[in-house]
């Protein structure tokens, strides 16, 4: 399990794309807008808990 990097809080699974990090459209990958792609959120940062 990842933490966020800024507050080190547990990451949530991203309830917009299920922790998948987007999903596949007709031009290929969509990155969740939510979690950045990344299929984490934090409480505090959302998909802004990278460095
Ligand atoms: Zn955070
Ligand atoms: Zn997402």
């Amino acid at each position: 399990m990842s933490q966020c990097e800024k507050c080190f809080k547990h990451l949530n699974e991203c309830q917009s794309c299920r922790g998948r990090g987007g999903s596949s459209g007709l031009g290929g990958r969509l990155h969740c807008s939510a979690c950045k792609g990344t299929g984490l959120v934090c409480n505090t940062h959302g998909g802004f808990w990278k460095k």
